[in-house]
């Protein structure tokens, strides 16, 4: 079994990209905006400002009251997409429940959305012609493939189907020529579809959900999930001390695919920066 280590490979793909980024006349630049005071989100905003200082980018973080209007918002999206020093904007949600997130999306520029989840960058994602990748899914497609685990042929698993993980996530490993099943909770027999899969990813966000009899000898597992356990510290999807024996490779919580997710929206907001700099 070989325990992939997230935050080592995140941290080889930011010294790549800060390399990358010193060659560039113009720094990349990366907004972030957050409105109201959700605590994790405030964790998420601030590990992004520190990526971008790591990764030598530009930055501006932008917190807003939770009664923000929609027009205040749009307004600051405007903005943003009309800076030239700004390649990519970050709306951090979920926003507050009087604000449209669906109009809010819209609204950025999809060449600026750094997120991908723009219509038409979900779009492009869908027919294998992306600009940018979403980032955690895109986190897991780097894991696989520095770890010297090749897709092709390969029956993958993925649990869950939110726009943000499943659905994407399934994408990625059909484009990497894997032959992919999506479950979620209305899925029957799920633990003899898990059972088959030589890569399984869960994406769900229940504690300990995956356990040894839904995992394959020798299977590939990706977890995903941020839980909390019972007694209050953080963890995946997957029973890892039970399921991590059967396993040839597994991802940990924390340190697996977490790190990775800011990395890759680091790697997006420098192709942002590159391809709105070529045109
Ligand atoms: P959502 O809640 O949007 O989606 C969860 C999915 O899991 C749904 O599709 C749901 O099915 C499915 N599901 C729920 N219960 C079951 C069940 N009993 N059996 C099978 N499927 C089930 O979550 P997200 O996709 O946004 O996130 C998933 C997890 O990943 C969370 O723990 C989140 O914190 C974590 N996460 C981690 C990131 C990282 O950087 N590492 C980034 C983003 C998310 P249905 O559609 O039928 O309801």
């Amino acid at each position: 079994m070989n325990i992939i280590n997230g935050k080592e490979i995140s941290a080889s793909i930011r010294a790549e990209i800060k390399a990358e980024a010193e060659k560039m006349t113009v720094k990349p630049g990366l907004a972030v905006i957050l409105v109201g005071s959700d605590p994790a989100s405030q964790v998420y905003v601030r590990n992004k400002n520190k990526a971008c200082e790591e990764v030598g980018f530009y930055s501006e973080m932008y917190t807003l009251p939770e009664e923000t209007s929609m027009e205040e918002l749009l307004g600051l999206i405007d903005q943003l997409n009309q800076s030239p020093q700004i390649h990519g904007i970050l709306v951090q949600l979920p926003l507050p429940k009087h604000l449209d997130e669906e109009k809010v999306i819209l609204a950025i520029n999809p060449e600026k959305d750094v997120d991908a989840f723009h219509p038409v960058n979900v779009g492009k994602i869908m027919i294998g012609n992306h600009s940018f990748l979403p980032c955690t899914p895109a986190g897991v497609m780097e894991l696989l493939s520095r770890s010297g685990i090749d897709v092709t042929g390969k029956e993958c698993v993925v649990i869950g189907r939110s726009n943000i993980v499943g659905k994407p996530q399934a994408m990625l490993l059909l484009h990497a020529n894997g032959t992919v099943t999506v479950c979620h909770s209305r899925t029957k027999n799920l633990t003899e579809i898990c059972s088959r899969a030589d890569i399984l990813v869960s994406a769900i966000g229940k504690a300990k959900f995956v356990t040894p009899d839904m995992v394959k000898e020798g299977a590939v597992v990706i977890d995903v999930g941020i839980n909390r356990d019972e007694n209050g510290k953080l963890c995946g999807d997957v029973d890892f001390e039970n399921v991590a024996p059967k396993t040839s490779f597994i991802t940990p919580v924390p340190g697996g695919v977490g790190p990775m997710t800011i990395t890759m929206l680091m790697k997006n907001t420098l192709t942002a920066a590159k391809n709105i700099e070529n045109k």
